[in-house]
């Protein structure tokens, strides 16, 4: 529950997290007095890394839900900084700031670039990833995350090094391999670990950002095929930002409002 007061005179904001700019958003906004923040986490993660000052972690019950809170907690923006693939909490929180007469801005990294060296194969979705994939090598670095390691597990003929930052909650069949993990991951990191496991493929998700990018430079340089999730189509209703200054200066032009 927030702690705001409904009657300060700042502009209130909810910063939809779960990701590294949300973090820097919410350490940048905690110098300026003149706003507040809650940041809100998915509670996803059994150790999460939290950003400054206020957060809140749960679900809202879907856009009904977050309209609900956007009003009860006189909130006078969302931002919303969840990750490229967190397709529903998007569309919800642009339908909720709608609803609730908020601003709204979308905060999203660009997405990776391939370089002239890299075989990359871009794929829609996760379920055209698990078709195309035996096509691509025999040992795998999977790195699609938790939620997406299902859809991965029937394909018995492959040996499967699935990275993820908590285990599933069922257990994995004898061809997978977990290795819980949480980045930024380096250069020379990934090279060890594909070598080590004699990887020949790669599978991830286009998140973009320095973080987690070291595992394309390692394909690369190993010659590796990538195969590569694209993000989900972009909402047309969004205004979007890919920058934490961009984020900052776009909350400032914003008319402070009375609770
Ligand atoms: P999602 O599929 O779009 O969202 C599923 C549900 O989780 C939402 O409907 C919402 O529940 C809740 N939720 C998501 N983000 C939330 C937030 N920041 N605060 C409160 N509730 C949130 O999202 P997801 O892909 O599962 O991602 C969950 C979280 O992990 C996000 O914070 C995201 O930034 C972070 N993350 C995701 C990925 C990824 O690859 N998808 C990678 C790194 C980090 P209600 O409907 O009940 O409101």
């Amino acid at each position: 529950m927030s702690t705001i007061a409904a009657s300060a005179p700042e502009r209130r904001v909810l910063i939809l997290g779960g990701t590294a700019e949300a973090r820097a958003l919410a350490a940048l906004l905690a110098d300026q007095p003149a706003i507040a923040v809650v940041s809100s986490l998915a509670g996803r993660v059994a150790d999460p890394r939290l950003p400054v000052g206020e957060v809140r972690i749960g679900g809202f019950g879907g856009a009904a839900g977050l309209t609900r809170w956007l009003t009860e907690h006189h909130i006078d923006a969302v931002v919303d900084a969840t990750h490229p693939y967190a397709a529903r909490m998007r569309a919800a929180a642009v339908d909720a700031a709608t609803t609730a007469g908020v601003a709204h801005l979308r905060l999203e990294r660009p997405g990776w670039t391939a370089q002239p060296d890299d075989h990359w194969h871009r794929v829609p979705d996760v379920d055209a990833a698990v078709r195309m994939l035996p096509a691509l090598g025999r040992r795998v670095l999977l790195t699609t995350g938790r939620q997406s390691l299902a859809a991965f597990l029937p394909l018995s003929g492959l040996w499967i090094l699935a990275r993820v930052v908590d285990a599933p909650a069922e257990p994995v069949p004898a061809h997978v391999q977990l290795l819980r993990s949480r980045g930024p991951y380096t250069l020379a990191g990934e090279l060890e670990l594909m070598r080590t496991h004699r990887i020949d493929v790669l599978v991830t998700k286009d998140s973009g950002g320095p973080l987690t990018e070291a595992k394309l430079a390692a394909a690369r340089r190993l010659g590796l095929p990538v195969l590569m999730v694209d993000r989900p189509t972009p909402l047309a209703s969004s205004t979007v930002v890919t920058t934490v200054e961009e984020a900052v200066r776009w909350l400032s032009g914003l008319p402070a409002q009375l609770g």
